[in-house]
This record gives C-alpha cells, structure tokens and sequence, in this order.
C-alpha cells in the first residue's frame, strides 16, 4: 500500500539526520553552568491534541511540553510555548517565527520538503473513530464509497483520507479546525467516522458516549520535532539532548505519566 512506503521514507529520512549527528562532536554541555542570560527558544503547538499537548488551567501541559521542557533544562534554554493552528506550525518554524514545532507531529516527507526533523520520540497511530453502531468496520471500507470522513485540517490523518480516499472519488473529507469538532460533527451524524491519531482518538471516544474506535487502523506513525533548515545548529542540539533524554529513560517516564499502560 503507498502509505507504508511513505512511513518508510519517513523514518529514513529521520534516520539519515539522525546518522549525519552521529559524526558529530555533542554540543556543550550547559547542566552544570547555572545561566542567568539564558536564552529562550519559542515552540510552536497546536494545544488540542490530549494527552501531547492540551490546555490545562490556562497552561499549556502534556507530553510534549514535558519532553520540551526538559531538553531546555538540558540545555540551558528557556521554553517558552506558543499556542497556534496545527497548519501554521510548519510554516512559522520555516519562516523563524518560531524556533521549533512539537505538536504530536507525524515526520512524514512530505514536511521533509519544507523543515527538518529530529529523531522520533513517540509512534504515532491513525485511528478511526465511528458510531457504536456504525457500518464502517476496518479501515478498508472507508474506500467503499460514499463514506464522509471527518479530519483534522493539515494532519497526516487529512493528508492520507485526500491522497487515497477523496482523489481517488471514493469518499468524501470534511476538514475541521480541531479534532475536537471532528468528533462533534461525528456525534451529530454529519460525517461517517473520523481519522485521527490514537491517543487523543482514546480520549475524545471517552468524552462523548456512543462511539468507538476500531481496531483496525489507518496508519502508523512517527513524532518528531520540526526546526527550520536554515538552524542546522539548533537541530544537531534538540537531537542530541532528545537523544540522551530517550536512552535515560526520561522520555519513557513523561509518556507513562500521560499514557498508563494498557
Ligand atoms: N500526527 C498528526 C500529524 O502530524 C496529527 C498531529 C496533531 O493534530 N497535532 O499530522
């Protein structure tokens, strides 16, 4: 299928940033040298997207505000997190609006075009969410024809339902700002089921009865941080503390926290 073959390119795409990193020298380390001029790096997210990034008392809290946070403190930054549009991201980190994008962001290659990417932290799932008692049963026959699939506008999840389903006239897209109106307009019959990834695809099924998420899913995925092309220094930096902060366990641990274990 032509999804699996663009994950792969993906990952290897990640993978090859990843090697080029390998060869080089780890920037300075700053842990130990308290500063007070510390700089500070502005994420870019999309805070709609539980349990990776989400409002919480005005706050913008979550997995990836956690693992920012913590390659900041690594590093000597200061984090500073601005809440935009999913689809603004990528170009506000292109344009150096922002110093890097963290928003449950699938490295697919299509992006590679456009920003580089660190290696992954997390996988990601696209799932479909139906009715309780919806026709649709796997992700094969949301290409039968005629189904309405409800998405998050700029997602893989939109991204993958246009390219296979509603350019190939099998079904329709029906584009929404936040997931969260995808699921509403799911709840009110207006679309058939809506493609979304896993994790805030759970929590949204137990906010709202009467629906449910299938086993069979759409795609799988990889998260990873964008930065700019033209800051090769600063993506040599976020990987390198990423890095370190995946093999001590860390990145595990903030994940745990957000997602129990099944
Ligand atoms: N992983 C999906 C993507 O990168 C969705 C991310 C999101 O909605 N925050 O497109």
């Amino acid at each position: 299928m032509k999804l699996a073959k663009r994950i792969l390119v993906a990952v290897l795409a990640v993978a090859m940033v990843a090697a080029c990193f390998a060869g080089c020298s780890k920037p300075e380390s700053s842990e130990d040298t308290e500063k007070t001029d510390a700089k500070t790096l502005v994420m870019a997210t999309n805070a709609e997207f539980p349990p990776y990034e989400y409002f919480e008392n005005e706050q913008i809290v979550g997995i990836d505000a956690e693992i920012a946070k913590a390659i900041c403190d690594k590093l000597g930054y200061k984090l500073e997190i601005e809440h935009i549009d999913f689809d603004s991201i990528i170009p506000g980190v292109q344009g150096g609006k922002y110093d890097f994008g963290m928003a449950g962001m699938t490295a697919s290659e299509d992006r590679l075009k456009n920003v580089n990417f660190t290696q992954s932290y997390a996988t990601g799932i696209q799932a479909i969410i139906v009715t309780e008692n919806s026709d649709i049963k796997t992700a094969d026959d949301l290409s039968k024809g005629g189904i309405t699939i409800g998405v998050q506008k700029g997602t893989t999840g939109d991204i993958y339902c246009t390219d296979d389903i509603e350019k190939e006239n099998l079904g329709t897209v029906e584009r929404y700002n936040k997931g969260a109106d995808a699921v509403m307009a799911l709840t009110s019959g207006k679309v058939d089921c809506v493609v979304i990834d896993n994790e805030p695809a759970k929590v949204f099924v137990e906010k709202n009865k009467g629906l449910k998420l299938l086993d069979s899913t759409y795609a799988e995925e990889d998260y990873a941080i964008a930065v700019s092309k033209d800051n090769d220094a600063l993506l040599k930096e976020l990987d390198t503390a990423l890095g370190e902060l995946i093999a001590d366990g860390t990145v595990k641990q903030i994940i745990d926290k957000y997602i129990p274990a099944a």
